[in-house]
Protein backbone atom coordinates (compact mmCIF):
# COMPACT_ATOMS: atom_id res chain seq x y z
CA UNK A 1 0.00 0.00 0.00
CA UNK A 2 1.20 3.36 -0.90
CA UNK A 3 2.00 5.97 1.99
CA UNK A 4 0.37 9.31 0.53
CA UNK A 5 1.59 12.35 2.18
CA UNK A 6 -1.74 13.46 2.88
CA UNK A 7 -5.41 11.27 3.33
CA UNK A 8 -8.59 11.96 4.96
CA UNK A 9 -9.96 8.73 5.06
CA UNK A 10 -8.45 7.54 8.03
CA UNK A 11 -10.32 11.21 10.09
CA UNK A 12 -13.46 10.31 8.07
CA UNK A 13 -13.97 6.79 9.24
CA UNK A 14 -13.37 8.33 12.88
CA UNK A 15 -16.10 10.88 12.30
CA UNK A 16 -18.53 9.52 9.51
CA UNK A 17 -21.41 9.59 11.81
CA UNK A 18 -20.86 13.29 12.32
CA UNK A 19 -19.67 13.82 8.80
CA UNK A 20 -22.61 12.15 7.47
CA UNK A 21 -25.48 13.75 10.49
CA UNK A 22 -23.79 17.36 9.29
CA UNK A 23 -24.91 16.71 5.62
CA UNK A 24 -28.16 15.46 6.92
CA UNK A 25 -28.90 18.77 8.94
CA UNK A 26 -28.58 20.80 6.31
CA UNK A 27 -30.16 18.60 3.85
CA UNK A 28 -33.29 18.52 6.25
CA UNK A 29 -33.23 22.79 7.49
CA UNK A 30 -34.86 23.93 4.24
CA UNK A 31 -32.51 26.07 3.93
CA UNK A 32 -29.53 25.44 1.21
CA UNK A 33 -27.89 28.80 0.57
CA UNK A 34 -27.09 31.47 3.69
CA UNK A 35 -28.72 29.29 5.89
CA UNK A 36 -28.18 29.07 10.07
CA UNK A 37 -25.26 26.57 9.20
CA UNK A 38 -23.34 29.38 7.50
CA UNK A 39 -24.34 32.50 10.11
CA UNK A 40 -23.35 29.41 12.97
CA UNK A 41 -20.01 28.60 11.63
CA UNK A 42 -19.11 32.35 10.94
CA UNK A 43 -20.05 32.92 14.58
CA UNK A 44 -17.94 30.11 15.92
CA UNK A 45 -14.99 31.17 13.71
CA UNK A 46 -15.06 34.95 15.02
CA UNK A 47 -15.25 33.66 18.56
CA UNK A 48 -12.36 31.50 17.97
CA UNK A 49 -10.40 33.76 16.98
CA UNK A 50 -11.68 36.56 19.38
CA UNK A 51 -12.35 38.99 16.57
CA UNK A 52 -15.88 40.82 15.23
CA UNK A 53 -16.65 39.20 11.94
CA UNK A 54 -16.08 36.47 10.02
CA UNK A 55 -17.67 36.09 6.29
CA UNK A 56 -17.88 32.14 4.53
CA UNK A 57 -16.70 32.58 1.11
CA UNK A 58 -16.08 29.92 -1.49
CA UNK A 59 -12.49 28.97 -1.42
CA UNK A 60 -8.76 30.08 0.11
CA UNK A 61 -8.23 32.01 -3.25
CA UNK A 62 -11.39 34.23 -3.20
CA UNK A 63 -10.98 35.18 0.05
CA UNK A 64 -7.45 36.70 -0.62
CA UNK A 65 -9.27 38.07 -3.33
CA UNK A 66 -12.02 39.34 -2.13
CA UNK A 67 -10.38 40.67 1.47
CA UNK A 68 -7.98 42.65 -0.68
CA UNK A 69 -11.22 44.42 -2.52
CA UNK A 70 -12.70 44.92 1.01
CA UNK A 71 -9.92 46.65 1.85
CA UNK A 72 -9.47 49.22 -1.16
CA UNK A 73 -7.00 47.45 -2.95
CA UNK A 74 -7.39 47.81 -6.93
CA UNK A 75 -6.11 47.99 -9.87
CA UNK A 76 -2.35 49.41 -10.10
CA UNK A 77 -1.95 49.31 -6.23
CA UNK A 78 1.24 47.26 -5.39
CA UNK A 79 0.53 44.36 -2.78
CA UNK A 80 3.86 43.29 -0.78
CA UNK A 81 4.05 39.78 -0.87
CA UNK A 82 6.70 36.29 -1.28
CA UNK A 83 7.02 33.99 -4.39
CA UNK A 84 7.11 31.29 -1.58
CA UNK A 85 3.93 30.88 -1.48
CA UNK A 86 0.98 28.89 -2.77
CA UNK A 87 0.13 30.45 -6.72
CA UNK A 88 -2.87 31.40 -5.31
CA UNK A 89 -1.67 33.94 -3.16
CA UNK A 90 -0.56 35.47 -6.05
CA UNK A 91 -2.90 34.90 -8.11
CA UNK A 92 -5.56 36.62 -6.08
CA UNK A 93 -3.20 39.79 -6.05
CA UNK A 94 -3.25 39.74 -9.11
CA UNK A 95 -7.23 39.45 -10.29
CA UNK A 96 -8.09 42.21 -8.57
CA UNK A 97 -5.57 44.05 -10.65
CA UNK A 98 -3.42 44.76 -8.61
CA UNK A 99 0.60 44.07 -8.70
CA UNK A 100 2.30 41.45 -6.52
CA UNK A 101 6.02 42.81 -5.25
CA UNK A 102 8.14 39.99 -4.18
CA UNK A 103 10.52 39.87 -1.17
CA UNK A 104 12.72 36.85 -0.33
CA UNK A 105 11.77 34.81 2.79
CA UNK A 106 13.93 33.82 5.60
CA UNK A 107 16.76 30.95 5.17
CA UNK A 108 15.54 28.97 8.90
CA UNK A 109 12.17 29.30 8.91
CA UNK A 110 11.31 30.13 4.76
CA UNK A 111 8.56 32.85 6.06
CA UNK A 112 8.55 36.38 4.56
CA UNK A 113 11.71 38.44 5.22
CA UNK A 114 10.59 41.13 7.08
CA UNK A 115 13.70 43.17 7.03
CA UNK A 116 13.50 43.26 3.51
CA UNK A 117 9.84 44.75 3.41
CA UNK A 118 10.78 49.05 4.29
CA UNK A 119 13.00 48.85 1.11
CA UNK A 120 10.04 46.97 -1.55
CA UNK A 121 7.54 50.06 -0.41
CA UNK A 122 6.97 53.10 -3.23
CA UNK A 123 4.70 55.75 -3.57
CA UNK A 124 1.98 53.19 -4.73
CA UNK A 125 2.25 50.25 -2.33
CA UNK A 126 -1.07 49.87 -0.61
CA UNK A 127 -1.21 46.20 0.95
CA UNK A 128 1.33 43.68 2.69
CA UNK A 129 0.07 40.63 2.35
CA UNK A 130 2.49 38.33 4.82
CA UNK A 131 1.55 34.59 4.31
CA UNK A 132 1.80 32.00 7.38
CA UNK A 133 3.23 29.36 5.55
CA UNK A 134 3.61 25.79 6.63
CA UNK A 135 1.36 26.87 9.91
CA UNK A 136 4.12 29.56 11.53
CA UNK A 137 3.45 33.23 11.76
CA UNK A 138 5.56 35.79 10.49
CA UNK A 139 7.08 38.15 12.32
CA UNK A 140 3.74 40.88 12.34
CA UNK A 141 5.31 43.78 14.53
CA UNK A 142 7.72 45.10 12.43
CA UNK A 143 5.35 44.70 9.17
CA UNK A 144 2.46 46.83 11.68
CA UNK A 145 5.48 49.48 11.99
CA UNK A 146 5.92 49.52 8.24
CA UNK A 147 2.26 49.60 7.48
CA UNK A 148 1.35 52.36 10.00
CA UNK A 149 4.37 54.28 9.05
CA UNK A 150 2.90 54.45 5.30
CA UNK A 151 -0.41 54.06 5.70
CA UNK A 152 -0.92 50.36 4.27
CA UNK A 153 -3.22 47.98 5.24
CA UNK A 154 -2.60 44.17 5.90
CA UNK A 155 -3.97 41.33 4.80
CA UNK A 156 -2.87 37.66 6.70
CA UNK A 157 -2.81 34.52 4.39
CA UNK A 158 -3.53 32.25 7.00
CA UNK A 159 -4.73 29.24 4.96
CA UNK A 160 -1.73 27.25 6.37
CA UNK A 161 -1.87 28.63 9.59
CA UNK A 162 -5.60 27.98 11.20
CA UNK A 163 -4.93 27.99 14.89
CA UNK A 164 -1.08 28.96 14.74
CA UNK A 165 -0.25 31.62 17.33
CA UNK A 166 2.83 33.94 17.34
CA UNK A 167 3.56 35.66 20.89
CA UNK A 168 0.47 34.42 22.32
CA UNK A 169 -1.62 36.16 18.83
CA UNK A 170 -3.27 33.84 17.06
CA UNK A 171 -2.69 33.62 13.07
CA UNK A 172 -5.59 36.01 11.48
CA UNK A 173 -6.33 38.81 14.56
CA UNK A 174 -3.20 40.42 13.83
CA UNK A 175 -3.73 42.62 9.87
CA UNK A 176 -6.39 44.67 9.28
CA UNK A 177 -8.50 41.18 7.22
CA UNK A 178 -7.08 37.70 7.33
CA UNK A 179 -8.45 35.23 4.70
CA UNK A 180 -8.60 31.70 5.12
CA UNK A 181 -8.99 28.38 3.05
CA UNK A 182 -10.48 25.27 4.15
CA UNK A 183 -9.65 23.02 1.07
CA UNK A 184 -9.62 19.90 2.81
CA UNK A 185 -5.78 19.37 3.34
CA UNK A 186 -5.71 22.29 4.95
CA UNK A 187 -5.53 22.66 9.01
CA UNK A 188 -9.09 22.98 9.40
CA UNK A 189 -10.31 21.39 6.34
CA UNK A 190 -14.13 20.99 4.43
CA UNK A 191 -15.52 18.08 2.61
CA UNK A 192 -14.55 20.41 -0.70
CA UNK A 193 -14.04 23.51 -1.31
CA UNK A 194 -14.43 26.24 1.46
CA UNK A 195 -12.76 29.89 2.70
CA UNK A 196 -13.53 32.72 5.30
CA UNK A 197 -12.11 36.51 6.01
CA UNK A 198 -11.97 37.20 8.95
CA UNK A 199 -11.89 41.32 10.89
CA UNK A 200 -13.16 43.52 13.54
CA UNK A 201 -13.67 46.42 10.93
CA UNK A 202 -16.84 46.55 10.64
CA UNK A 203 -16.70 48.57 6.82
CA UNK A 204 -14.76 45.70 5.87
CA UNK A 205 -17.17 43.11 6.92
CA UNK A 206 -20.10 44.57 4.78
CA UNK A 207 -17.86 44.91 1.95
CA UNK A 208 -16.92 41.62 2.24
CA UNK A 209 -21.05 40.87 2.39
CA UNK A 210 -21.69 42.77 -0.22
CA UNK A 211 -18.57 41.51 -2.60
CA UNK A 212 -19.64 37.49 -2.10
CA UNK A 213 -23.41 37.86 -2.83
CA UNK A 214 -23.10 39.82 -6.14
CA UNK A 215 -22.10 43.24 -4.91
CA UNK A 216 -25.80 43.27 -3.26
CA UNK A 217 -26.97 44.64 -0.27
CA UNK A 218 -28.53 41.46 1.19
CA UNK A 219 -31.50 42.95 1.76
CA UNK A 220 -32.21 45.87 -0.98
CA UNK A 221 -31.28 43.48 -4.10
CA UNK A 222 -29.34 46.48 -5.54
CA UNK A 223 -25.98 46.54 -6.83
CA UNK A 224 -23.70 49.15 -5.47
CA UNK A 225 -20.26 47.88 -7.37
CA UNK A 226 -20.44 44.51 -8.97
CA UNK A 227 -19.01 41.94 -6.78
CA UNK A 228 -18.98 38.08 -7.52
CA UNK A 229 -20.86 35.17 -6.83
CA UNK A 230 -18.70 33.59 -3.97
CA UNK A 231 -20.52 32.07 -0.85
CA UNK A 232 -19.40 29.50 1.76
CA UNK A 233 -21.76 26.54 0.64
CA UNK A 234 -24.36 25.39 4.01
CA UNK A 235 -23.18 22.17 3.77
CA UNK A 236 -19.60 22.85 4.23
CA UNK A 237 -19.91 25.26 6.86
CA UNK A 238 -21.97 22.66 8.64
CA UNK A 239 -19.23 20.01 8.25
CA UNK A 240 -16.38 23.21 9.46
CA UNK A 241 -18.43 24.02 12.52
CA UNK A 242 -18.59 20.36 13.68
CA UNK A 243 -14.65 20.29 12.90
CA UNK A 244 -13.76 23.44 14.39
CA UNK A 245 -14.63 22.08 17.91
CA UNK A 246 -12.36 19.46 17.02
CA UNK A 247 -9.73 21.96 15.98
CA UNK A 248 -7.32 22.04 18.81
CA UNK A 249 -7.62 18.60 19.13
CA UNK A 250 -6.30 18.05 15.25
CA UNK A 251 -3.03 20.71 16.27
CA UNK A 252 -2.28 18.56 19.46
CA UNK A 253 -2.10 15.65 17.21
CA UNK A 254 -0.14 17.35 14.18
CA UNK A 255 2.38 18.50 17.03
CA UNK A 256 2.54 14.96 18.63
CA UNK A 257 3.61 13.63 14.53
CA UNK A 258 5.82 16.53 14.09
CA UNK A 259 7.43 15.29 17.11
CA UNK A 260 8.12 11.96 16.59
CA UNK A 261 9.60 13.11 12.90
CA UNK A 262 12.01 14.95 14.98
CA UNK A 263 12.64 12.21 17.51
CA UNK A 264 13.13 9.60 14.75
CA UNK A 265 15.62 12.08 12.34
CA UNK A 266 16.89 13.97 15.12
CA UNK A 267 20.25 12.57 15.08
CA UNK A 268 20.14 12.98 11.30
CA UNK A 269 20.24 16.65 11.61
CA UNK A 270 22.56 16.69 14.12
CA UNK A 271 24.67 15.28 11.65
CA UNK A 272 23.90 17.92 9.13
CA UNK A 273 22.31 14.87 7.01
CA UNK A 274 18.81 16.73 6.77
CA UNK A 275 17.14 20.02 7.36
CA UNK A 276 14.26 19.63 10.03
CA UNK A 277 11.80 22.42 10.42
CA UNK A 278 12.77 25.35 12.66
CA UNK A 279 10.69 27.25 14.62
CA UNK A 280 11.63 30.64 15.90
CA UNK A 281 11.00 32.29 19.52
CA UNK A 282 7.53 32.48 20.06
CA UNK A 283 5.62 31.12 17.32
CA UNK A 284 3.79 28.18 17.69
CA UNK A 285 3.51 25.74 14.48
CA UNK A 286 0.66 23.89 13.60
CA UNK A 287 2.01 22.15 11.20
CA UNK A 288 0.46 22.51 8.19
CA UNK A 289 3.40 20.34 6.06
CA UNK A 290 6.47 19.25 7.63
CA UNK A 291 8.76 20.38 5.58
CA UNK A 292 12.56 19.00 5.40
CA UNK A 293 15.18 20.03 3.28
CA UNK A 294 18.05 17.83 1.56
CA UNK A 295 20.29 19.23 -1.57
CA UNK A 296 19.41 16.00 -2.82
CA UNK A 297 15.76 16.29 -3.05
CA UNK A 298 14.93 14.97 -5.93
CA UNK A 299 16.51 11.58 -5.44
CA UNK A 300 15.27 11.00 -2.00
CA UNK A 301 12.14 11.76 -3.34
CA UNK A 302 12.48 8.89 -6.32
CA UNK A 303 13.63 6.47 -4.15
CA UNK A 304 10.94 6.33 -1.49
CA UNK A 305 8.83 6.11 -4.11
CA UNK A 306 10.23 2.85 -4.57
CA UNK A 307 9.38 2.03 -1.65
CA UNK A 308 5.84 3.16 -2.19
CA UNK A 309 5.86 6.50 0.03
CA UNK A 310 4.67 9.19 -2.30
CA UNK A 311 6.19 13.04 -0.99
CA UNK A 312 5.12 16.17 -1.98
CA UNK A 313 6.75 19.66 -2.77
CA UNK A 314 5.57 22.72 -1.54
CA UNK A 315 6.50 24.37 -3.76
CA UNK A 316 8.80 23.25 -6.40
CA UNK A 317 7.92 26.22 -8.48
CA UNK A 318 8.38 29.59 -6.73
CA UNK A 319 5.71 31.89 -8.32
CA UNK A 320 7.74 34.57 -9.94
CA UNK A 321 9.63 32.11 -11.89
CA UNK A 322 5.92 30.52 -13.19
CA UNK A 323 5.39 31.20 -17.12
CA UNK A 324 1.88 33.27 -15.62
CA UNK A 325 3.72 35.84 -14.10
CA UNK A 326 7.31 36.43 -16.34
CA UNK A 327 5.04 39.75 -17.08
CA UNK A 328 6.21 40.55 -13.41
CA UNK A 329 9.80 41.47 -14.55
CA UNK A 330 11.47 39.29 -11.71
CA UNK A 331 14.73 37.36 -13.18
CA UNK A 332 16.14 34.13 -12.42
CA UNK A 333 18.18 34.73 -9.12
CA UNK A 334 15.97 37.74 -7.64
CA UNK A 335 14.96 36.09 -4.63
CA UNK A 336 17.66 33.24 -3.88
CA UNK A 337 16.69 32.17 -0.55
CA UNK A 338 13.48 31.59 -2.55
CA UNK A 339 14.63 29.88 -5.18
CA UNK A 340 17.29 27.96 -3.40
CA UNK A 341 14.80 26.27 -0.98
CA UNK A 342 12.48 25.45 -3.92
CA UNK A 343 15.42 23.06 -5.54
CA UNK A 344 15.79 21.08 -1.84
CA UNK A 345 12.76 20.73 0.23
CA UNK A 346 9.75 18.63 0.31
CA UNK A 347 7.36 17.55 2.92
CA UNK A 348 6.96 14.04 4.76
CA UNK A 349 3.58 12.72 4.86
CA UNK A 350 1.64 14.58 7.95
CA UNK A 351 -2.26 14.70 9.14
CA UNK A 352 -3.76 14.03 12.69
CA UNK A 353 -5.12 10.78 11.93
CA UNK A 354 -1.82 9.80 10.44
CA UNK A 355 -0.85 6.08 11.53
CA UNK A 356 1.40 5.19 13.74
CA UNK A 357 2.94 2.17 11.57
CA UNK A 358 2.82 4.53 8.34
CA UNK A 359 5.03 7.37 9.89
CA UNK A 360 7.52 4.41 11.48
CA UNK A 361 7.81 3.17 7.51
CA UNK A 362 8.33 6.75 6.58
CA UNK A 363 10.97 7.41 9.50
CA UNK A 364 13.11 4.09 8.75
CA UNK A 365 13.05 4.56 5.26
CA UNK A 366 13.88 8.13 4.95
CA UNK A 367 17.15 6.68 6.95
CA UNK A 368 17.29 3.87 4.80
CA UNK A 369 17.42 5.98 1.71
CA UNK A 370 19.75 8.62 3.35
CA UNK A 371 22.29 6.62 4.71
CA UNK A 372 23.06 4.65 1.06
CA UNK A 373 22.46 8.13 -1.13
C1 LIG B 1 -4.45 26.74 -0.14
C2 LIG B 1 -3.93 28.13 -0.19
C3 LIG B 1 -4.64 29.16 -0.81
C4 LIG B 1 -5.84 28.93 -1.67
O1 LIG B 1 -6.89 28.30 -1.05
P1 LIG B 1 -7.99 27.52 -1.95
O2 LIG B 1 -9.04 27.20 -0.95
O3 LIG B 1 -7.33 26.32 -2.51
O4 LIG B 1 -8.46 28.47 -2.99
C5 LIG B 1 -4.14 30.45 -0.71
N1 LIG B 1 -3.01 30.71 -0.05
C6 LIG B 1 -2.28 29.74 0.55
C7 LIG B 1 -1.03 30.08 1.28
C8 LIG B 1 -2.71 28.41 0.49
O5 LIG B 1 -1.98 27.45 1.06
Amino acid sequence: MTIRVWDYLPEYEEEQADILDAVRTVFESGQLILGESVRGFEREFAAYHGVDHCVGVDNGTNAVKLGLRALGIGPGDEVITVSNTAAPTVVAIDDVGAVPVFVDVREDDYLMDTDQVAAAVTPRTKALLPVHLYGQCVDMAPLRQIADRHGLVILEDCAQAHGARRNGRLAGTMGDAAAFSFYPTKVLGAYGDGGAVVTSDADVDRNLRRLRYYGMEDVYYVVATPGYNSRLDEVQAEILRRKLGRLDKYTAQRRAVAERYFDGLGDLAEAGDLVLPATTEGNEHVYYVFVVRHPRRDEIIERLRHHGISLNISYPWPVHTMTGFQHLGYARGALPTTERLADEIFSLPMYPSLPRERQDRVIDTLREVLATL
